[in-house]
């Protein structure tokens, strides 16, 4: 099974999917600890990039189609989570270069890159109560299952669990980054709205490349 072009344009169109759907969960998790804007700014954002993605050519490759997203994020949503996302995905492109395929090792370089360029634009911690609480949980299962030799599919099968367990823990913790911050102890009981958006947008990658290995 390969993760090419055509699978990163799939697992793009279930993320816009996806966090269409889940557009008032995931504002309603930000109206308990934010401003309520979170599920609307990403739909808003990824309907944008479904849109610039169709008129891309048959033949873009897998960086230059992430690449797009990352540009289309930071030009389009408004506050925190564009940026960071659009971070997250510029760097993940890089980490693809010109490759036409994934491999299990691309898979984790991709997700590695990804988490690092949020931390790199947001300066969260694990712990923090942010997005990055579902990234790196994600990262280092990724890893592990890469390193005990599973495929690319299975790689992020791995990562799509640790990330929705990741975002789960998040709901003890108090805020130390963004504006749930300012919430102090009132945050304990609440769900990360962004650590649960990366949760759903990992887990649309592991669902198509799960969908395109049946169908090969
Ligand atoms: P805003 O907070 O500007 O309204 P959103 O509601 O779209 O932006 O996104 C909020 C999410 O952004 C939070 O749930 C959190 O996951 C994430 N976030 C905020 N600040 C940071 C940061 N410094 N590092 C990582 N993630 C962050
Ligand atoms: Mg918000």
């Amino acid at each position: 099974m390969t993760l090419d072009s055509t699978w990163v344009r799939a697992w793009i169109e279930r993320t816009a999917e996806v966090l269409t759907t889940e557009r008032h969960t995931l504002s309603e998790l930000d109206r308990q600890i934010g401003d309520g804007d979170h599920g609307e700014n990403l739909a808003r954002g990824f309907a944008a990039v479904r849109e610039r993605i169709g008129q891309t050519p048959d033949d873009a490759t897998p960086a230059t189609l992430v690449k797009l997203v990352a540009t289309t994020l930071i030009s389009t949503v408004g506050g925190a989570a564009g940026p960071l996302l659009g971070t997250a995905y510029l760097k993940g492109a890089a980490a693809l270069g010109d490759a036409s395929e994934l491999d299990a090792r691309a898979v984790v370089a991709l997700l590695t890159a990804a988490r690092d360029g949020v931390v790199l634009r947001g300066k969260a911690e694990t712990g923090d109560k942010t997005m990055v609480d579902a990234w790196t949980p994600a990262v280092d299962a990724a890893a592990a299952a890469a390193g005990s030799g599973a495929p690319p599919a299975d790689v992020l099968r791995a990562a799509a669990d640790a990330a929705a367990e990741g975002a789960a823990a998040t709901e003890p913790l108090v805020a130390r980054k963004g504006r749930a911050s300012y919430l102090g102890d009132r945050a304990i009981g609440h769900r990360d709205p962004g650590a649960q958006s990366s949760s759903l947008i990992i887990t649309a990658a592991a669902d198509t490349a799960a969908g395109s290995n049946k169908e090969s």
